[in-house]
C-alpha cells in the first residue's frame, strides 16, 4: 500500500488533524462515519475501534452486535470542505467480527471476493463511472424543495447554467483529494450535471464513488442548493444514470483489446459483454435499486430498457465507445447513483466473468434505434426487457443463482427483506396520478 500505520500517524500530527471520520457502507448503499478524536489514533490504525453494527440497517442481530472498524490506510484523505484550523480527516473502512474474521454483510468485502476471484484469472478490474445528479433549489430556511436551479439544458453554460459554480468548487475539491478529474457539464434535463473521474481500480472506484456523493451532496449545500442522485426526480425529463465503464487488465495491459478483433474487441470482451446481458435481470435490483429507478428506464431518455449491446446506439443497454488501446471499455448504461457501488461493481464483475469462463457469445449487434421498435420487431430479435419493476428486479434477483452466490446469504437476504418492504410500503399508496386519473372520473 501507499500509507504505513505510522504514515497516517505522522500526517495526523504534521496537519493538525483534530477528528478522523471512520466511514463504512451499508447495504443499501448509505455511507456512514462514527469521528474518533487524535487521541485515538493508535487505537484506529490498530483496527480496535468498534461500532453497534445492531443499529446499522442490513448489518447484525442486537445479540451479536459487536464489530470492529478495520482502516483501508490508503484512503486517508482530509475533507477539505471541514474547518482548515482543527482538520478533519477520514479513513474508508473494512468491517469485521470480534473474531478478526471479515463481516460477510460489508459490502466493500462482498466486492474484495469477486476481485480475488478476478485477480486469480489475471485480470484487474478497471471502472469509470459518469455520475449524473440534480441541483433542486432550497427554501428560505435552506430546505430542499422540488424546483430545479435552472432551465439549461445539455452542454449550456452560464448565465442559463446555475450549476457552474457548485461544479467547479466540485472538481477543486476533488483534485486536493486526489481525484483526476476528465470533464463536467451541464446535462440534457434543467437542473441536471455531470462529472466525470478518471478510473482506477475496482475498489478505489467504488470508493471514489462514494466520496463524490458525499462532496457533491455537501458543497452544492454550501452554496444554498440541494443535490439529488435520485434517479428520476421529475416525470417527463431524462433522470440521472450512473453509466459503468469497465475493462479487464492483465500485466497493465487491456485485455478487452485485440487488434485484429472484430471491431477492435477480443473474445474475452464478447464474452464479457454476453456474461452482463446473461445476468442483467438478477443484477437489476443492484444496479438499479430504488422503486423509482424503474420510472428512469423507460423509452425516450437515453436509458435503457431492452437487452441488446452496441458500438455506438445510445439506447442499448451496453455501449462500447469508440475508443480502442487502453481505453477499451464496455459501458453498461443501466446502473443509476443510487445503488450500492460495491455491490453493483462486484455483481457486474462476477456476470462479466461468468461470461469469459464459459465462453459465452453475445447476441448480434443492434444498430437501430430500439425505441423505436415495437414489441413484435423486439420479440423476432430476440430483444429482451430489463425489469419493469423493483417488484420484478427482486423476484429475478432471487432467481439468479450467480448472483445471490455474489452476494452471499446474508446481503442477500438483508437486501431481499429490505427491498420487498420498500415495495410493499409503495404498493399501497394512493398518488397523485391515481386522483388526477380516478377522483373526478369515479
Ligand atoms: P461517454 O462517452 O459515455 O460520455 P465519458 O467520456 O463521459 O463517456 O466517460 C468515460 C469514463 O470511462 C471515464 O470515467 C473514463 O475514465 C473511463 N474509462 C476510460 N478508459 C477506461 C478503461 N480502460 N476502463 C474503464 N473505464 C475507462
Ligand atoms: N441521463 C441519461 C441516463 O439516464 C444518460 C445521458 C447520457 O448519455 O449521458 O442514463
Ligand atoms: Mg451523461
Ligand atoms: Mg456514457
Amino acid at each position: 500500500g501507499k500509507y504505513t500505520k505510522e504514515d497516517i500517524i505522522r500526517m495526523v500530527n504534521e496537519d493538525d488533524i483534530k477528528f478522523i471520520r471512520m466511514q463504512f457502507t451499508d447495504i443499501f448503499g448509505q455511507l456512514k462515519n462514527v469521528a474518533i478524536t487524535t487521541s485515538q489514533i493508535e487505537k484506529a490504525v490498530n483496527n480496535q475501534i468498534a461500532i453497534d453494527g445492531s443499529s446499522i440497517e442490513g448489518f447484525v442481530r442486537i445479540q451479536e452486535s459487536d464489530q470492529y472498524l478495520y482502516p483501508d490506510l490508503d484512503s486517508f484523505t482530509i475533507l477539505p470542505w471541514r474547518p482548515q484550523y482543527g482538520k478533519v480527516a477520514r479513513l474508508i473502512c473494512d468491517v469485521h467480527n470480534p473474531d478478526g474474521t471479515p463481516f460477510v454483510g460489508d459490502p466493500r468485502y462482498v466486492l474484495k471476493k469477486v476481485l480475488k476471484e478476478a485477480l486469480d484469472m489475471g485480470y484487474t478490474f478497471n471502472v469509470g463511472p459518469e455520475c449524473e445528479f440534480f441541483l433542486f433549489q432550497t427554501d428560505d430556511s435552506g430546505n430542499p424543495i422540488t424546483k430545479t436551479d435552472d432551465e439549461a439544458g445539455y452542454f449550456d453554460l452560464g448565465p442559463l447554467d446555475r450549476g457552474e459554480g457548485t461544479r467547479r468548487e466540485i472538481c477543486m475539491t476533488l483534485e486536493e483529494m486526489g481525484f483526476e478529474i476528465e470533464a463536467s457539464h451541464h446535462e440534457v434535463a434543467a437542473g441536471q450535471h455531470e462529472i466525470d473521474f478518471k478510473y482506477a481500480e475496482a475498489l478505489q472506484a467504488a470508493d471514489n464513488i462514494m466520496t463524490f456523493k458525499l462532496a457533491v451532496k455537501t458543497l452544492a449545500q454550501k452554496n444554498g442548493q440541494h443535490a439529488t442522485f435520485m434517479p428520476k426526480p421529475i416525470f417527463g425529463i431524462s433522470g440521472s444514470g450512473m453509466h459503468t465503464n469497465m475493462s479487464l487488465f492483465h500485466d497493465g495491459k487491456n485485455v478487452f483489446y485485440d487488434e485484429n478483433g472484430n471491431k477492435g474487441l477480443s473474445q474475452e470482451a464478447f464474452s464479457f459483454i454476453a456474461g452482463l446481458l446473461k445476468h442483467v435481470r438478477g443484477l437489476c435490483a443492484i444496479t438499479n435499486p430504488l422503486v423509482n429507478s424503474y420510472k428512469r428506464l423507460v423509452p425516450g431518455y437515453e436509458a435503457p430498457c431492452y437487452l441488446a449491446w452496441s458500438a455506438s446506439n445510445r439506447s442499448a443497454l451496453i455501449r462500447i465507445p469508440a475508443a480502442r488501446g487502453q481505453s477499451t471499455r464496455v459501458e453498461l448504461r443501466c446502473p443509476d447513483p443510487a445503488c450500492n457501488p460495491y455491490l453493483t461493481l462486484a455483481v457486474c464483475l462476477a456476470a462479466g466473468l461468468d461470461g469469459i469462463k464459459n465462453k459465452l457469445q453475445p447476441p448480434a449487434e443492434v444498430t437501430e434505434n430500439i425505441f423505436n421498435m415495437d414489441a413484435p420487431t423486439r420479440e423476432k430479435n430476440g430483444i429482451a426487457s430489463l425489469p419493469g419493476s423493483l417488484e420484478e428486479a427482486i423476484v429475478e434477483l432471487n432467481r439468479d443463482e450467480l448472483i445471490k452466490q455474489t452476494l452471499g446469504d446474508h446481503v442477500l437476504t438483508q437486501y431481499t427483506l429490505g427491498k420487498q418492504a420498500e415495495w410493499d410500503e409503495y404498493k399501497t399508496r394512493v398518488s397523485n396520478w391515481e386522483l388526477e386519473k380516478y377522483f373526478i372520473a369515479y
